[in-house]
């Protein structure tokens, strides 16, 4: 089986039409966060919501030009992501048929759980970064390890299990290295 990093980035989910369809920023403490990733056998996924899409800021193509422009980049730097997965809904939004109530939107679990079916991802060696309570919330629901990136967004956490990360990072390159340790020390025990 496989295990995998996902990765909760999400657009601007109040203000819908001010989303972008951008990714991930790839500023150079970004790409190696990845690269170290990669290099620990790590299979890479975005699991996002865009509501933008249900607002008609912008398309599902244009998601995917976006995307490709991203892995385009990343493959430059010896490391891409594996898939992405999103929620183009918003049942407040006006274009059809995405303005509709949905089963996929963060905090459910259904992306993470359709990407792990789709690469045979062992979810118990697996981990979900991002920056938001319904990412720990989809990450904990679909059976992996959280980490939530702490940008001073979500400092309220009020208690619920359900939405509680197992790791708290200062941003991705210290998530990834926390992975890194944690992975190689299992390595180092499995041996014993
Ligand atoms: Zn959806």
């Amino acid at each position: 089986m496989n295990r995998a990093v996902f990765l909760g980035k999400d657009g601007t989910y109040n203000v819908p039409c001010e989303t972008e369809p951008s990714l991930i920023t790839l500023d150079a403490y970004v790409i190696e966060a990845l690269q170290q990733l990669h290099q620990q056998d790590y299979m890479m996924f975005m699991i996002t919501n865009q509501p933008g899409i249900a607002f008609g800021c912008f398309s599902e193509a244009d998601l995917h030009t976006v995307f490709i422009q991203t892995n385009k980049k990343l493959k430059e730097h010896g490391t891409r992501l594996q898939g992405l997965y999103y929620c183009p809904h918003h049942h407040q939004g006006k274009q059809w048929p995405y303005n509709t109530t949905c089963h996929c939107h963060k905090p459910r679990p259904a992306m993470l759980r359709r990407a792990a079916e789709e690469y045979n991802i062992d979810m118990l060696e697996s981990w979900m970064i991002g920056e938001t309570l319904d990412d720990m919330e989809a990450g904990n629901q679909a059976g992996c390890k959280t980490i939530l990136i702490d940008n001073g967004k979500e400092i309220q956490w009020n208690g619920e299990e359900l939405r509680k990360p197992d790791h708290t990072a200062a941003n991705l390159l210290e998530a990834a290295e926390f992975i890194t340790r944690r992975t190689r020390y299992s390595r180092f025990v499995e041996q014993l």
